[in-house]
């Protein structure tokens, strides 16, 4: 089954005005045996457990002889980080925009006054590369993972060194076999657009690039779960061949 099936097919009835635009893809969770992002009502589509069947709550009994409901837990499938970037993003969406704000340059360097959210949405790339390549590289001795991210410490050299190291592809490539082109594509515009940004060309962020960033966000979701759930994939395999 292809991870981008965890998302909804309703997902397009939402729209950015609503919170379960960005955040829906994340009510998952990580699969306990194999780490991939799962739905609750279906089998995992690595390893196949299934949580469907695991009891809500169970009977607990202490030393003491009390017995004790204890509610079933499990590992969501985003972090903290992730879920504050996100809230952000959603919040700076519906923020009201002032005329005035970065009208002063001229009309040909003026930026998006809600160029915030594509750098939120840069910062939130650069969380989702480095949680992907730390899942592909758990098999290598800690020395070496901490050296391999201290080398490749900017994430245009994750996405693209460090990914061919670790996932034998850099992870724009990734993204293509996966039939995710169109990800890999507004992710390197972003990357242009935003070390412009930092060099100077402030208006390289355009209303234009914030209306692109927000509506591919749902792809670019779905695009790094499916990746990242191929990365599980492939450390499952290697555990199937191992044990
Ligand atoms: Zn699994």
């Amino acid at each position: 089954m292809r991870a981008a099936s965890l998302i909804p097919s309703d997902m397009n009835a939402t729209t950015p005005s609503e919170w379960n635009y960005w955040y829906e893809p994340w009510r998952r969770i990580q699969c306990g045996r194999c780490r991939a992002i799962m739905s609750t009502v279906a089998p995992c589509p690595v390893c196949g457990m299934d949580f469907s069947r695991t009891p809500s709550e169970t009977i607990v009994r202490l030393p003491t002889g009390e017995e004790v409901r204890v509610t079933s837990a499990f590992m969501g499938a985003d972090e903290w980080t992730q879920y504050s970037l996100l809230q952000l993003m959603f919040e700076e969406w519906r923020r009201p925009v002032r005329d005035d704000v970065l009208q002063g340059a001229p009309v040909d360097r003026r930026a998006s006054p809600r160029l915030v959210l594509v750098l939120l949405f840069w910062t939130h790339v650069e969380v989702l590369v480095e949680r992907l390549l730390q899942r592909a590289s758990e098999q290598l001795p800690q020395p070496i993972r901490d050296d391999l991210f201290a080398s490749y410490g900017s994430v245009g050299s994750r996405m693209d060194r460090l990914s061919r190291l670790l996932l034998g592809a850099s992870m724009h490539d990734e993204f293509a076999r996966l039939g995710r082109a169109d990800v890999a594509a507004h992710l390197k515009r972003v990357q242009t657009a935003r070390n412009a940004f930092l060099h100077g060309k402030s208006e390289s962020i355009s209303d234009a690039l914030v209306e692109e960033t927000v509506d591919m966000l749902p792809a670019t979701h779905a695009a790094w779960i499916e990746l990242y759930n191929d990365v599980c994939a492939r450390a499952w395999q290697d555990t199937l061949r191992v044990g």
